[in-house]
């Protein structure tokens, strides 16, 4: 028997051949294609080297528009093209944290995303530490008065990120702080990790309540601080420089492999371009970026395309919010077209899971995933997928499906945000696999005629 009848007879035994639009075989093989493709991790690579980091507003930001555009065209993308939107933008400046007494030392700090600054000279008070978000919001007013409040509160490590909901409220409780009197307000790191580099982010004021300065200590120096403050009064100093500039220029950036059959309909996947300031953006979202480039990449080398268009998008603004609007914006016209959206932003780490729209899995052209996936330990949830992205909100929020690959985010939160989001925590085996999960899944959904906006059939 030949190595195409093998091949079939076992496609066959499977249960693999649906219709005859699904092609499993094509998804299997360029599954196995991806597990040892370059593209990925060269793309990567290339932006934290040539780029770093690139936060919205820097000009660093301009420079990744640029080699997006570049790095999109030399892989033989189509359409490719950057959509500009305005936004205001933060700057960081220089920062500085030290406890002034009863023990003087150096503190790790930085400013949070959005903080108004610090006199040139900052200030210095005395520190009230607190457990977590909700003593601050249990305290009465003007318990904080003059002070600068600390609020301690550790993250849950978690397989699926869920503790990152539940800790990341505390990056925003400066309002809260100021409303009680307090002058500056400091968080633990919304990390796992035990380093001492601190990890950014950005952070929300209410409108009536006075702005005060917001940072965040490494996770090392918000218990030492505790450990202190058990002692008796401790007074910190602290500086935060920044500056907001209330209209600056982002890019979403894109490219397409045309579909070979409806090229208007169009599958809609990326990761954000832009990234925080004190690592590289390897994990946040470079990683992103280069899996979802890479796996279109794969599939756009094919000899016959999938029947639908694939696009990738390079959000332009994630972390200080804009993209996911601006790219509604730009693409009200087409919603009815885009059959399916997703986006990879949680790191490098494999993929465990597949979450798709309700009733999708009951599709004879999608049954095949279970058995595409397994040799890569990816399972296909029983969930319905709800969230897949905060840059493809925008476009679910005005009806377009959306599903998810769910990755592995045990150790994202340990580096996320911070100065070790680099290129060394990226482990190439696992890059790949996503990959090679992005391929197969997106080959399958662009070359199926599925819709997935139909209501799921009543069993
Ligand atoms: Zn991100
Ligand atoms: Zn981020």
């Amino acid at each position: 028997m030949s190595r195409r009848g093998l091949l079939l007879g076992a496609a066959l035994a499977f249960g693999l051949i649906g219709s005859a639009a699904a092609d499993p075989q094509t998804a299997m093989a360029l599954r196995d294609r991806a597990l040892s493709d370059p593209t990925a991790w060269n793309v990567l690579e290339s932006l934290t080297t040539e780029i770093g980091p690139r936060p919205a507003g820097s000009p660093a930001a301009m420079r990744a528009r640029d080699w997006a555009i570049a790095r999109l065209k030399a892989l033989g993308f189509k359409n490719v093209h950057a959509e500009e939107f305005a936004k205001p933008s933060w700057q960081r400046g220089p920062e500085e944290a030290s406890v002034v007494a009863p023990f003087a030392q150096k503190l790790a700090v930085i400013g949070l995303g959005n903080s108004v600054a610090t006199p040139p000279e900052g200030i210095e008070a005395e520190i009230v530490v607190l457990k977590s978000l909700a003593e601050l919001l249990a305290a009465p007013a003007d318990a904080f008065k003059g002070k600068i409040v600390v609020v301690n509160q550790p993250m849950t490590r978690t397989q699926n990120g869920s503790g990152y909901g539940a800790a990341v409220p505390a990056r925003s409780g400066a309002s809260e702080a100021a409303r009680r009197g307090a002058v500056a307000y400091l968080t633990r790191s919304i990390s796992t990790g035990e380093g001492r580099a601190p990890h950014t982010g950005a952070m929300k004021y209410a409108d009536d309540a006075p702005k005060i300065p917001a940072g965040a200590l490494g996770v090392p120096d918000a218990d030492l601080l505790e450990h202190m403050a058990a002692r008796g009064p401790v007074r910190i100093h602290l500086m935060l420089l920044s500056a907001q500039h209330p209209e600056t220029l982002a890019w979403n950036v894109s490219g397409e492999i045309t579909g070979s059959v409806v090229p208007k309909e169009v599958v809609v996947i990326g990761g954000h371009l832009d990234s925080w300031d004190p690592g590289t953006g390897a994990i946040d979202d470079g990683a992103g970026v280069a899996i979802t480039t890479a796996a279109v990449k794969l599939i756009g080398d094919l000899k016959r395309h999938p029947r639908r268009t694939l696009r990738v998008v390079l959000w332009g603004s994630e972390e200080t919010g804009g993209a996911s609007a601006a790219y509604l914006a730009a693409h009200k016209d087409e919603l009815a077209d885009m059959v399916i959206a997703g986006e990879s932003d949680l790191g490098a780490d494999s993929v465990y899971s597949l979450q798709l729209p309700a009733g999708a899995m009951a599709q004879d052209q999608l049954k095949p995933l279970a058995t595409i996936l397994a040799p890569l330990k990816v399972l296909i949830a029983r969930e319905p997928a709800v969230n897949a992205g905060s840059d493809v909100e925008g476009i679910a929020g005005a009806g377009v499906p959306v599903f998810s690959l769910n990755q592995d985010a045990t150790r994202y939160f340990d580096y996320h945000h911070s100065a070790d989001d680099t290129l060394a925590i990226v482990d190439p085996a696992q890059l790949n696999q996503n990959v090679a999960a992005w391929a197969a899944v997106l080959y399958l959904l662009a070359n199926s005629d599925v819709d997935f906006r139909a209501k799921p059939p009543v069993k």
